[in-house]
This record gives structure tokens, sequence and C-alpha cells, in this order.
């Protein structure tokens, strides 16, 4: 692929960009929004920029989506009291910008307090 047409997730993967990286595997990585829109606000991507949605990620190696999900829920234990709001923004039109699947992962971070209903079409 060229340079041009890498993603700039692609670009953090191979660190030619600073990320504030909170989980790093063999397939998967996961780092702080630039822009939060939630008290804890991470994305997770898996390394791979074969799939540029989820639908696509799906069809093609559900397993890794299954590990991205079980990844979300053990960084949301990590970083909050492990309630989650899971989102994959699906085509322009839902507000997607990158096209190389990622979800956002969208937490309160403290135990007791609730994420707002609103923030779901903030995204
Ligand atoms: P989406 O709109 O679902 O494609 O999500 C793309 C997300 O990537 C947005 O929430 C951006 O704030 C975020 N983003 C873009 N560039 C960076 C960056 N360099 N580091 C961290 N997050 C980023």
């Amino acid at each position: 692929m060229a340079e041009t047409e890498r993603s700039i997730f692609s670009r953090i993967i191979a660190g030619e960009i600073p990320a504030d990286v909170v989980y790093d595997s063999e397939r998967l990585i996961a780092f702080r929004d630039i822009a939060p829109q939630a008290p804890v606000h991470l994305l997770i991507v898996p390394k791979t920029e074969q799939y540029r949605d989820v639908v696509e990620l799906a069809a093609g190696d559900p397993g890794l989506l299954a590990e991205l999900v079980a990844t979300a829920k053990k960084l949301a234990d990590e970083h909050s009291d492990g309630d989650f709001r899971l989102i994959f923004n699906t085509g322009e039109g839902a507000g997607q910008t990158v096209f190389h699947v990622h979800a956002h992962i969208l937490s309160a971070n403290d135990r007791g307090s609730t994420l707002e209903e609103g923030r779901l079409a903030q995204l």
C-alpha cells in the first residue's frame, strides 16, 4: 500500500506517530483517543489494515473480533469499573473517519458514576 494510503492507525502501530498506548499484543493495540468524548475513551485497533470496518472484520476474521471484545472488557476493568460502551462507527454517514477497523471503548472512570446516554450521538 502506498505511503499516502496508510491509515493514521497504521502509522501509530508502526511507531511513526506518538500515541498514549495502553495495550499492545500480537494482533491488537489500544491507545487513548486524542479527542476524548468520555472520562475513559480508548480506541482498540487490529494491527492488520486488511479490514475497513467491523462488518468486514466479522466476515473475515471472527476470532479477531472476539479477541477485540474480550480485550475491551479487560481494558474497561483496568481503566474503570468494568462497564463500558463499545462503538464501531461504520461508514461515513455514521461518523467513521478512519477506515481501518477500530472500536471506541467509552466508560465512566469510577464506580457509581454513569456514562451519559447522549455520548452515543456525539461520536
Ligand atoms: P471514527 O470517527 O470512528 O473513525 O474514529 C476515529 C477516532 O480517531 C476519532 O475519535 C479521533 O479523535 C481519533 N484519532 C484520530 N487521530 C488520532 C491520534 N493521532 N491519536 C489518537 N486518536 C486519534
